[in-house]
């Protein structure tokens, strides 16, 4: 597998679509911002990415872990390697199973009180932008991380699935958080496929019966197959966040980090 997909090229690749996807992104929307009571954009910037920098004190370690720990059950356990499948086909086949996955992964969030109350700091965002994109709560990473380790090796993936499927995924999540204006039009085209910007805002309503829909991360696919598709056309007068946790004196670091333990 390694001699077909270059790990080295897909790391580079897929660390230069996340970065190159985030600024181009960040620049579009404040040229052409779809909706324009956003509030100060540095403040909220610093803030979604001051979480993402502890977030990356556990995924650079853990990205290591997987990748020697991939390496290593690959070669004692198949997993669909059994289909004896062209390595396309193989690759294919993966990155829609972690899909999947993804998809499980954020309703469980959604469904289960305990994740809920991790998974709630990246609802509690007042404003959505790129950058809400990168904003989680370390808790939530933490435990991703820790049940994708085995679920991969059952699955037979290798790093470089998980690297392409990083190159595609990272700037769909960034583009259907942003608030680039796109005409209505593309929105729904582009919702065929992938989550889009619109499809993605009714995740983040105040609105329990609307945030618990539209769970996608790479295709909305998953969406209408298990009947949590939501559409509604005039978004304008939606209220972004959390009732009480997206008010200002919330929306501080430590007020976020310590969120999931408070009573
Ligand atoms: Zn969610
Ligand atoms: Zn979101």
């Amino acid at each position: 597998m390694t001699a077909t997909f270059p790990i080295h090229e897909l790391r580079v690749f897929s660390y230069a679509a996340a970065i190159a996807g985030g600024l181009l992104l960040w620049i579009l929307e404040g040229l052409a911002p779809r909706f324009s009571k956003q509030g100060h954009r540095g403040r909220h910037a610093r803030l979604n990415l001051s979480m993402a920098g502890i977030n990356l004190l556990i995924l650079v370690p853990s990205g290591m872990l997987m990748a020697a720990t991939l390496e290593w059950s690959q070669g004692i356990w198949p997993g669909i390697g059994v289909l004896r499948l062209p390595p396309w086909a193989e690759g294919i086949l993966i990155i829609l199973l972690i899909d999947l996955w993804m998809y499980l992964w954020h309703r469980i969030n959604h469904e289960w009180d305990f994740l809920w109350r991790f998974h709630a700091v990246h609802h509690s965002d007042a404003t959505l932008d790129v950058t809400t994109s990168w904003r989680f709560h370390y808790i939530e990473i933490l435990i991703s991380e820790l049940l994708r380790l085995p679920l991969f090796m059952l699955m037979g993936a290798g790093i470089e699935h998980l690297l392409l499927y990083s190159l595609f995924m990272t700037p769909v999540i960034e583009f259907h958080h942003s608030n680039v204006a796109i005409p209505p039009a593309l929105d729904r085209l582009v919702r065929i496929v992938v989550p889009s910007p619109m499809m993605h805002r009714l995740h983040h309503s105040r609105i329990r019966s609307e945030h618990d829909a539209n769970y996608g991360s790479m295709l909305s696919v998953w969406d209408r197959l298990f009947g949590s598709f939501l559409a509604r056309e005039e978004l304008d007068g939606l209220r972004i966040g959390l009732d009480h946790e997206s008010d200002a004196d919330r929306q501080r670091l430590p007020a976020l980090l310590l969120r999931p333990f408070r009573a």
